[in-house]
C-alpha cells in the first residue's frame, strides 16, 4: 500500500515511512495536480483539505481530520484496516523514501556509526539514496512500544 500525503502532513508522512508503507510527501499546491501524482503513481491520497473529497478523482483518498500525528496515524489505519507489520518497521529512509538496503558490517561502517551501536548492533542497512546508516536497536523497540502504547498495530 502507498500513499501520497500533502504537505500539511509532513509528521503522518515520516510515520508512514517508518511504519514501511512507501509515502511520497507532496509539498506542491493542494490541488488537482497533487491528485494527479497520486493517480499517476497508484498512491493512496491523504490530505486534509476537505474540499479535495468533492473532486473528481477516481483513486482512494482519505481525509484526516485529527491535528495530533498519533491521532492521524490511527484515523489511517482505522480508515484502511492497516496492520502495521513489525518486519517492516524502519525499511525505508524516513528521508528519502527509499527502500533501504543490506549493508555489511565493515570498517566503512564502523566510521559512520556511534562506537557504542558498532560494538552492540550486527545488522545495519543502508539508504542508496542518502547513504544514511540505520540500525535496529533500541530505536525499533522505542517505535514498537510508543506504537503498542497508543493503540497503533492495527491489531484490537
Ligand atoms: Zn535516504
Amino acid at each position: 500500500m502507498n500513499f501520497i500525503t500533502d504537505r500539511t502532513l509532513g509528521k503522518l508522512a515520516k510515520w508512514l515511512r517508518i511504519m514501511g508503507y512507501d509515502t511520497l510527501y507532496y509539498t506542491g499546491a493542494i490541488d488537482r495536480s497533487f491528485l494527479q501524482r497520486g493517480a499517476k503513481e497508484g498512491r493512496i491520497v491523504i490530505t486534509r483539505r476537505r474540499d479535495m473529497a468533492r473532486r473528481n478523482f477516481s483513486g482512494r483518498m482519505v481525509i484526516v481530520r485529527s491535528e495530533k500525528v498519533v491521532d492521524q496515524i490511527r484515523e489511517i489505519i482505522g480508515e484502511l484496516s492497516l496492520k502495521p507489520e513489525n518486519d517492516k518497521l524502519l525499511s525505508i529512509c524516513i528521508k528519502c523514501n527509499e527502500v533501504l538496503q543490506d549493508v555489511s558490517k565493515t570498517e566503512e561502517i564502523k566510521e559512520r556509526v556511534p562506537e557504542y551501536v558498532f560494538q552492540t548492533q550486527e545488522i545495519f542497512h543502508v539508504c542508496p539514496h542518502c547513504g544514511d546508516i540505520y540500525w535496529a536497536g533500541t530505536h525499533k523497540e522505542n517505535i514498537l512500544s510508543f506504537m503498542r502504547e497508543h493503540n497503533l498495530t492495527g491489531h484490537p
